[in-house]
């Protein structure tokens, strides 16, 4: 669907000498290689401000936002920062789907948004926790689609995308369906779940703003193996911009940030490294050497374990050991066992083994969590 509509075309803004740029698929724009996620904005607002205005100011022109991150703050802490500097610049919005969404609810979602963050129109839209269940909620008569289609009639939209959690095959064919102009999906060097998608979608000229660079800020604790298996040897925040900077098929890295320094850090790292200088395969052989490493006990997060009869969180545990074991984030493993809740603590297994039964990788669930028990009380294994 092509979505563009005749007005708003003001060309994006440019900061050559602090960004690079890359095209944002098919759209015609040129998005900043780094953008912002304001879903981490903290009470400061003048710190907000401070961010979302320097930000602008060193190039960077797109913004992840939506009415409901940050407990429904997200847009009002974000447009301050964007006032008199919102010309030439990308606001993303995001309204969910489900089975009761309609085209009317949908477009007064928009238009609400837009009043938040004191914008006239939205550059970009996306529809949320979007799936390919979803796909007849978006299509049907009435639906989502006929409210984006009447919010680009109104110049209220130009481009649409999505986002959501879907498997990747499934997102492959929400992209090949020629609805969207950009998709918006998790991606780092220990989350690439999503790389096929990625290439299928640099394939159809399909935008991809890569979120989570740095993992929610797990890739901000030192690792040497993963240093190692990329072959870089830079503060670990850069070197996890840098890799999803690297994948030629990113158009964007979507990196949430809520302190000057990160921002500082992210610009600089987006402006000197130099796509043209490849190594992103080099890269992937690094990083599939580590993961194979594991063998079959890499946990995919699927949940189907769940829920376990002791109310331990699984998932949460087995990701924390294959940030360990897999990619040597030791220090981050032990941080993150001390954060779980002692309700859904590893200390309450009685090792019944329902969870193992239930795992479609036969993972070793009760032996993973006696030896992430180990590494919390000071061992390595
Ligand atoms: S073995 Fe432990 S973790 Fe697995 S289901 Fe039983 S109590 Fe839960
Ligand atoms: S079922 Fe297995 S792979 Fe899926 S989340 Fe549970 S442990 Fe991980």
């Amino acid at each position: 669907m092509s979505v563009t509509a005749p007005s708003h075309g003001e060309p994006l803004i440019r900061g050559d000498n602090s960004m690079r740029y890359r095209p944002f698929g098919k759209t015609g724009l040129q998005v900043s290689a780094l953008s912002f996620g304001c879903m981490r904005f903290s009470e400061d607002q003048d710190l907000n401000t401070a961010l979302v205005s320097k930000a602008i100011d060193c190039g960077v022109n797109y913004f992840e936002t939506t009415r409901y991150y940050i407990n429904g703050s997200c847009q009002h802490k974000t447009a301050p920062g964007l006032a008199g500097k919102a010309a030439g610049v990308i606001v993303s919005g995001k309204e969910g789907i489900n089975p009761n969404q309609t085209a009317y609810l949908f477009l007064r979602e928009i238009e609400r948004q837009l009043d938040i963050l004191k914008l006239t129109h939205f550059k970009f839209f996306q529809v949320g926790w979007f799936s390919w269940a979803m796909m007849p909620h978006l299509l049907k008569r009435g639906g989502v689609l006929d409210g984006i289609r009447e919010a680009v009639d109104r110049g209220l939209v130009q481009h649409i995308g999505f986002t959501g959690h879907d498997s990747p095959e499934n997102f492959i064919k929400c992209i090949e369906t020629g609805l969207f102009d950009s998709i918006t999906v998790p991606y780092n060097m220990i989350n690439r779940s999503y790389e096929p998608t990625i290439k299928r979608a640099g394939e159809l000229g399909v935008g991809v703003v890569a979120m989570c660079p740095v993992a929610g800020g797990v890739l901000a604790w030192d690792s040497d193996k993963l240093k190692d298996a990329v072959g870089m040897d830079m503060p670990q925040a850069a070197m996890a911009l840098r890799f999803v900077l690297a994948n030629p098929d990113v158009s964007t890295a979507c990196s949430g940030m809520n302190t000057m320094e990160q921002l500082d850090r992210n610009i600089a790292t987006a402006r000197d490294f130099d796509p043209a200088a490849g190594g992103f395969e080099t890269m992937c052989e690094g990083l599939d050497r580590l993961r194979a490493e594991l063998g079959d006990t890499f946990c995919t997060a699927c949940r189907y374990c769940m829920p376990c009869p002791q109310g331990i969180d699984i998932p949460r545990h087995m990701q924390a050991h294959r940030n360990w074991r897999c990619f040597g984030l030791d220090a981050w493993a032990r941080e993150e066992l001390k954060r779980i809740p002692a309700e859904q603590s590893l200390d309450n297994c009685d090792r019944c083994g329902a969870c193992e039964e239930k795992c479609p990788g036969r993972l070793g669930v009760r032996e993973m969590l006696e030896e992430l028990a180990g590494l919390r009380n000071g061992g390595k294994k």
